[in-house]
């Protein structure tokens, strides 16, 4: 193969995987060049390296390159969200609490692409715990977004999506409990898929709403998803009770399969009021692209979509009051230091170590669970959350594939809703309901809106059809170039 005519930022998985295996440049010369960009940024992308570590695993790729035992991905550079915990980098889940934690291991993800070959450039930040729609929730501050530098590049996985974006590396991980991983791939006009529930292991994923987490690739394009999904999926009984029974798959043998006859159905609720015309013009655009490939469209109902605002608010809050219990001062992270007696131990560790929507979430969990709230909150939200399952089985009778908007409207200034939670809540509407139902969902480039900021074009697949959503997104960019363009600067 001859030397790369692009520079090694501007490629994307599929062809760093290539140009490695014919020798083009070494893993080490990848990962410096990367470490290197990451290091330079001052868009708040990366909250930790370890460019010793980075270079050792550089170095043992370029071993099995050389001794013919390379892996699938053998010396691509990718950096993870520091939600996963990592053995040879700190993890701090965005919050004061877990600062300076090094865990003995590493989460099942991590180790599932390390076995594929990726070489791990550092850790993402992203919001306190996985809460948020912004970035702006980390305690060691905001990312910010590279195609304007003074709005959000969505969240929780921001640092994620936002590094892509800027090319400081090729692709990432990123978790979605309720959008994280669709909505700042919309923002920062990048691809991302969340799979379906329980098909990637949660094992080491630090939990924030243990029924709705998720893991997933992030990347330029629906190829790259693909390849980095398939390394990532599979059972993984002994570690997560919730990963399924079902064997991984080479998500990238279907990708170019033709798209006519294909029915995309197109739910009313995902188009009304609320939707910014900006948004809707370019969804709308993506949309008459894909017909174009021979796909029709098919009007649908999900008419519980308003509904899944506050069910998922009270369900992951529930969640979340009960998983960060364990940060208390005693097993891990911070422990505050003018306590008399144990319970001003925990009482202090926890007022010092969390930040405030993290404490917003404990406590309206807490309220929800309850004696007395219980069954007027936390069971009620459970029994909708059903409905809106079975909404979506409705409408999978009607059609293969569901697409929509991403979010109802581009990235928001930084600061804009510091004042007003509820407002970045609102904007989680159009990612809501798949998480609560256990859906593949994913975001492909569809195009530009208001101040030139990037839009997402939402697919959602029934369970286990993460395979036909790429399909669908691999497609549409064929058809456009949407995910080549850069920010500018970059
Ligand atoms: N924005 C949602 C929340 O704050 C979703 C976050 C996520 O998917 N981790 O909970």
């Amino acid at each position: 193969m001859p030397p790369v005519s692009k520079p090694l930022h501007d490629l994307t998985v599929a062809e760093l995987a290539a140009s490695l295996k014919a020798k083009s440049f070494s893993a080490t010369e990848a990962a410096q060049h990367f470490l290197t960009r990451a290091q330079a940024d001052t868009g708040g992308s990366f909250l930790a390296f370890n460019p010793e570590a980075t270079l050792a695993q550089a170095r043992a790729a370029d071993e099995r390159l050389t001794a013919g035992t390379a892996g699938p991905l053998e010396g691509v550079p990718l950096g993870h969200k520091d939600i996963f915990v990592t053995r040879d980098f700190p993890t701090t889940a965005g919050s004061k609490m877990l600062e300076g934690y090094r865990s003995p291991f590493d989460a099942t993800l991590v180790r599932r692409l390390a076995e594929a070959g990726v070489v791990t450039v550092g850790k993402l930040s992203c919001d306190e715990f996985a809460m948020g729609s912004g970035n702006e929730n980390c305690a060691y501050g905001p990312v910010k977004n590279p195609w304007d530098t003074r709005r959000v590049p969505g969240g929780s996985s921001g640092g994620s999506a936002a590094a892509i974006a800027a090319r400081l590396v090729p692709a990432a991980t990123g978790t979605d409990t309720g959008g994280s991983i669709r909505q700042p791939a919309s923002f920062c006009g990048i691809t991302g898929i969340k799979p379906t529930y329980g098909r990637a292991s949660r094992y080491g994923m630090i939990a924030y709403a243990s029924s709705l987490d998720q893991g997933g690739p992030m990347a330029r394009t629906a190829e790259d998803c693909a390849l980095l999904l398939s390394a990532m999926c599979g059972p993984d009984p002994d570690r997560d009770s919730t990963s399924l029974d079902v064997p991984a798959e080479d998500f990238t043998v279907a990708l170019s399969a033709d798209l006519k006859g294909l029915r995309i159905g197109i739910p009313q609720e995902f188009f009304g009021e609320g939707l910014a015309s900006d948004v809707r013009a370019a969804v709308d655009a993506a949309l008459a692209e894909l017909t174009k490939l021979g796909a029709a469209l098919v009007p649908i109902s999900l008419p519980r979509t308003e509904l899944s605002i506050p069910v998922y608010y009270i369900i992951a809050p529930a969640e979340a009051s009960s998983n960060l219990s364990r940060f208390d001062g005693v097993k891990y992270g911070h422990r505050a230091k003018d306590f008399t007696d144990l319970e001003s131990m925990y009482k202090l560790s926890r007022a010092e170590g969390f930040g405030s929507e993290v404490k917003r979430r404990i406590m309206t969990g807490t309220y929800v669970l309850s004696h007395g709230y219980y069954d007027a909150y936390y069971l009620q939200a459970q029994k909708i959350r059903r409905m809106i399952a079975d909404d979506f089985q409705n409408a999978f009778k009607l059609c293969d594939v569901i697409a929509g908007p991403v979010a109802p409207k581009v990235a928001w200034k930084l600061g804009e809703n510091a004042n007003d939670p509820v407002a970045d809540y609102l904007a989680d509407i159009f990612t809501l309901p798949a998480s609560l139902a256990g859906l593949p969902g994913m975001s492909v480039p569809a195009g530009f809106g208001a101040y030139g900021m990037p839009v997402g074009l939402q697919l959602i697949g029934n369970y286990f059809k993460e395979a036909m959503l790429l399909n669908v997104a691999h497609r549409l960019q064929q058809a456009t170039d949407f995910h080549l363009r850069k920010p500018e600067g970059v």
